[in-house]
């Protein structure tokens, strides 16, 4: 499957990678939206968290579990959680992911 995140997390290309395990990979955003803004994706191909069921239960709070600890680990102890489900939402990579935004002061607007 052509899908960039699915090549990342197997490292056929490359990417500042801060965390992987089993189930999830954790990288820089290419085009970073504030000083700190990492991706965490599963290794499995969710299109996006409207594709989110039941038997994804674990991997849900594995990656909900890695969040905050990752978050710190980069020195933000204050920071926001974005997934964009399709292209109204602004989704343009279509393997779900999940955005930790930290370092500086955050735009309010959320829609
Ligand atoms: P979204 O618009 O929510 O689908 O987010 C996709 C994100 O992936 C954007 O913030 C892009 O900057 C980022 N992105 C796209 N390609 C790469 C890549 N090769 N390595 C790291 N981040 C990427
Ligand atoms: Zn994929």
């Amino acid at each position: 499957m052509d899908c960039i995140f699915c090549k990342i997390a197997q490292g056929l290309v490359p990417s500042q990678k801060l965390y992987e395990d089993s189930s999830i990979v954790a990288f820089n955003d290419i085009n970073p939206a504030a000083p700190v803004h990492i991706l965490v994706v599963p290794r499995e191909h969710i299109p996006s968290a409207a594709a989110i069921r039941e038997g994804h239960y674990a991997l849900m709070g594995h990656i909900w579990t890695k969040i905050p600890v990752l978050a710190k680990k980069h020195g933000l102890e204050q920071f926001r959680v974005v997934t964009n489900a399709g292209q109204h939402a602004g989704q343009t990579v279509e393997h779900l992911h999940f955005h930790i935004l930290g370092g500086h002061k955050l735009n309010a607007a959320l829609g």
